[in-house]
């Protein structure tokens, strides 16, 4: 039997995403994500002049409509300013210490 413990495996294979301890995805994001507010919804970009934005760590497309290989929907700041996808989200949750919101 496994046992698989998050809190002292930095890491680990089981399911389907893997967390190293120096990740590529992570690049100083701590400044501006960590212990923030995240909030699940529909992609809707933060001004008019912006079509797009990509998960703050994997640099994930997010885009309003349907369009191929891009997310619809995903954890943003309630500000909309940054953006998160599920997999990141799921990744480093424990490591950012995000505080759920409630959808709008
Ligand atoms: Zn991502």
């Amino acid at each position: 039997m496994i046992v698989l413990n998050r809190t002292f495996a930095n890491h680990y294979t089981l399911g389907c995403t893997v967390r190293e301890p120096n990740d590529w995805r992570l690049t100083n994001q701590e400044h501006y994500l960590k212990g923030v507010v995240l909030v699940w919804h529909r992609y809707s970009p933060a001004s008019t002049s912006n079509d797009h934005d990509h998960c703050s760590f994997c640099w994930t497309k997010f885009m309003a409509g349907s369009v191929p290989e891009t997310l619809q929907e995903g954890y943003s700041t309630v500000d909309r300013e940054h953006w998160v996808c599920k997999t990141c989200y799921d990744d480093f949750a424990d490591l950012f210490e995000w505080k759920g919101g409630c959808a709008t």
